[in-house]
């Protein structure tokens, strides 16, 4: 399992590179909600989500290492990140993607300097083949979630959350594979463990929920869910033993709740999120956290979407 100290480490290592992203509140939003809500920004990082963390403190490490090439497989934030610090640092990047992949999506990438590979359109044709790249050129495979650098910098979204907001009281987290909730979930429990930390999930990709219950690692035979980031048919081998023993509660949020956020985040506050970011302001919203009058921190995960499907 990851440690504090392996979050303030990574802190240190991502420091001259990613921002320390602001908190954002709405007195409408709280009154809503019923409870004092602030927002954490990453939206507004760098590459346009928190998964910029973990890859730079992976893929330097890495570099550090001896590595001089680095693949993933994604078409989304995470394969964005990796080609963004990559190109920083100066390797070559492959960022494997499914078929289908949408042009912005690929754009970003490109913009990047990250070389593209079509494969398959699921991820268990893509991972193999962004392995096998990785070995054939004495690169390395910089994975999603599952990987101690990965959580360890996702982490630090939640070390930035106690400095910024002293009396939080609770901290609600999208959960896809778990990176970012067992990375925050190490940092807060380990430094303030009576701070309350909750996870959402979409009812059709409640693969962690499911998880919980059982207390295994369950797989889901599909996703259908707006929340892109979120669409993980599993949570991981590194990142479930920490949600088991630290999340306090995981809920569930329908597609209308997510969309009806994401609308009151984007008319009301006038910022752009993805719909895997929605799920957390969503849960406060309608009411899943069984809180009132708490100092309550929702983590915006992410701001990249397709604004032509805006409006139509
Ligand atoms: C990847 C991602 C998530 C989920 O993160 P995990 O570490 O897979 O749990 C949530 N929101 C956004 C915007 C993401 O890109």
């Amino acid at each position: 399992m990851i440690t504090l100290k392996n979050i303030h480490q990574a802190a240190e290592q991502i420091a001259d590179t990613i921002k320390e992203t602001p908190i954002l509140t709405s007195t409408a939003l709280s009154s809503i909600c019923g409870n004092n809500m602030f927002l954490k920004s990453e939206h507004l990082q760098k590459t346009g989500s928190f998964k910029i963390r973990g890859a730079t403190n992976k893929v330097k490490k890495a570099v550090q290492e001896g590595a001089t090439y680095v693949t993933a497989a994604s078409s989304g934030n995470h394969g964005q990140a990796v080609a963004y610090i990559a190109n920083v640092l100066g390797v070559p990047a492959t960022i494997v993607v499914p078929e289908d992949a949408t042009a912005s999506k690929l754009n970003a990438i490109r913009d990047y300097n990250g070389r593209i590979e079509k494969c398959g359109t699921t991820s268990a044709e893509r991972l193999p083949r962004a392995k096998q790249l990785a070995s054939e050129k004495y690169g390395v495979f910089i994975p999603p979630y599952d990987d101690p650098y990965i959580m360890a910098g996702q982490g630090t979204v939640g070390l930035e959350v106690l400095k910024q907001l002293d009396d939080v009281d609770v901290v609600v987290v999208p959960v896809g594979g778990g990176g970012l909730v067992s990375g925050i979930l190490t940092a807060i429990k380990e430094t303030k463990p009576h701070v309350k930390v909750i996870g959402v999930e979409p009812e059709t990709a409640n693969d962690t929920y499911l998880s919980l219950e059982k207390g295994l690692i369950t797989s889901i035979p599909g996703t259908k869910t707006i929340a892109d980031g979120l669409r993980t048919s599993q949570p991981g081998d590194l990142t479930f033993p920490i949600v088991q023993k630290y999340l306090d509660d995981l809920v569930l949020v329908n597609e209308a709740e997510i969309q009806q956020a994401l609308f009151f985040v984007l008319e009301r506050m006038k910022q752009v999120i993805e719909p895997s970011s929605a799920v957390a302001v969503a849960a406060a919203m309608f009411g899943k956290l069984g809180v009132t009058d708490k100092n309550v921190a929702c983590v915006l995960s992410g701001g990249n979407m397709d604004v032509r499907k805006l409006g139509t």
